[in-house]
């Protein structure tokens, strides 16, 4: 994946330097440690994360951990990539569903994150698992956010729910309880709920999604962030997370080639798991999000 390119480049180059040892000295691991901090802190990864990660790989590369099978850098790699995976979120998450339809599933996230996309990718998606999504516009302050949102339900092949001109315009909490009744009506069995996002985090929208939030209870409220803001990541995380809190994350633009480290760094610091990844603007690119499998793919 183009937004983890470097970083993986450099910490297979930091584990392959130890390869030609036979017996790993302190001095061997710490050299590693210092190589896999700077990789990481290069990549974006928030500095605490950093810091927590390397005091675990170095304190289990020291430790007595004896595994006959592998020599001593096959066991740091398998230590790094554990701990990779735990950062990530550790086991894979699936989507939750409710056990009485229709299960209710908001996204959340600034504008630009990918929210809109995301819903035709998720509805293309559950529609392959067997589902019957409906996707409700709920973001009523962007121009065109609406006509976007049936342009991709229309490809997706899912009914879109929008406000009638004059029925709950500017009104997005009566919207998307009137999408709930709808889908209950229509036998939709999952409802995607698309909000609006503000170029940076504001009370206003906050307060809008976190009004939305209360009125449907959702049983999953899906935090998207843009791989590609960098830093801002995890500060925008933590917004979202004290305004709406968020049960899952969906990371987006994993295929742009800035660097991703500190969307890496949102689950860790917010506790909540990743979700799903997105990688790219088709409705097809777009996958479950496998912790062990990322790791590797990093690791690679
Ligand atoms: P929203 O404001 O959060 O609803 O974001 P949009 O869904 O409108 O997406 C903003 C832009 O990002 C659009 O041009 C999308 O085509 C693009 N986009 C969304 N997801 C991805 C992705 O995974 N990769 C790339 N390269 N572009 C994406």
């Amino acid at each position: 994946m183009a937004a983890f390119g470097s970083l993986s480049d450099r910490l297979t180059a930091a584990l392959a330097n130890l390869r030609t040892k036979g017996v790993l000295t302190a001095s061997d691991v710490d050299g590693t440690v210092r190589e896999i901090r700077r990789a990481l802190l290069d990549a974006d990864v928030n500095l605490d994360v950093v810091k927590a990660f390397t005091a675990r790989v170095r304190e289990r590369a020291l430790g007595a951990e004896v595994n006959k099978a592998l020599n001593p850098a096959q066991q740091v790699v398998q230590i790094v990539n554990e701990e990779l995976i735990g950062i990530l979120g550790g086991e894979t998450r699936r989507l939750e569903f409710a056990k009485q339809p229709p299960t209710v599933i908001m996204l959340a996230g600034l504008q630009g994150a990918g929210k809109t996309t995301l819903a035709g990718k998720l509805a293309m998606w559950l529609e392959k698992e067997g589902h019957t999504p409906l996707l409700v516009a709920c973001d009523l302050q962007r121009p065109n956010a609406v006509q976007q949102l049936q342009v991709v339900g229309e490809q997706a092949g899912a009914t879109v729910f929008a406000p009638e001109p004059g029925n709950g315009v500017g009104n997005p909490v009566r919207v998307a309880k009137d999408a709930i009744r709808f889908a209950r009506d229509k036998q939709h069995d999952v409802v995607v709920i698309d909000t609006a996002g503000r170029l940076g985090v504001d009370a206003d929208l906050m307060k809008q999604a976190a009004d939305i939030r209360r009125a449907t209870d959702p049983d999953e409220v899906l935090f998207v962030i843009d791989a590609m803001i960098g830093q801002d990541a995890v500060a925008t995380a933590k917004a979202f997370q004290d305004g709406v809190d968020f049960t899952g994350v969906v990371l987006t633009k994993l295929d742009g080639d800035a660097r991703g480290g500190a969307a890496l760094s949102v689950a860790s610091v917010t506790g909540r798991p990743i979700v799903f990844a997105s990688t790219g603007e088709k409705l097809t690119e777009f996958e479950p999000f496998h912790p062990d499998r990322m790791a590797s793919r990093i690791l690679d």
